[in-house]
């Protein structure tokens, strides 16, 4: 059986949608189905059957990942800090070293870039958070008794 994921189902006959919480592959002897051929209930107009077309699926890992840490400073500050470690970057590359002060031009020739791929590591690690945050809105609002929402350890950090 592979993971479960959050799937958004339209319904053949009101064209409807709804949420479950289903698995690609869900059995190992051969039990498996296609979505299309699998049965669901409409929550909108009672319908039962197969005929299910899936709109969307949260990534495969979302139910099982803690969520990312939350890294703190805006995005907006960040990316100018990346701007701005990415023009020292140059500069100092490009700039022949000072005699009296060589130490420091060669500080900032290594401290810049190592400055500069930690801040888009944390830029990467935000946009993660933003999607996490997006499934899990979308499992509190259609599954509100998931043990997962319960779970303090699992929830999206502030904005
Ligand atoms: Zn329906």
């Amino acid at each position: 059986m592979t993971p479960p994921r959050l799937v958004e189902l339209q319904c053949p006959m009101c064209k409807g949608r709804h949420w479950v919480i289903d698995s690609d592959f869900r059995g190992m002897f051969g039990t498996d189905l296609p979505y299309k051929k699998r049965e669901y209930a409409c929550s909108k107009c009672n319908h039962r059957g197969p005929g299910y077309r899936v709109l969307q699926k949260s990534p495969p890992e979302f139910l099982f990942q803690l969520p990312p840490v939350y890294p703190g400073t805006g995005r907006g500050f960040k990316w100018a800090g990346l701007a701005v470690l990415v023009v020292f970057t140059a500069f100092s590359w490009a700039a022949p070293l000072t005699p009296d002060m060589v130490i420091v031009d060669w500080l900032i020739r290594v401290g810049a870039p190592i400055g500069a791929i930690l801040t888009l590591r944390h830029l990467l690690y935000s946009t993660k958070k933003r999607h996490f945050d997006h499934w899990h809105e979308i499992l509190k609002q259609h599954f509100p008794d998931h043990p997962l929402v319960k779970d303090v350890r699992w929830h999206p950090g502030p904005d």
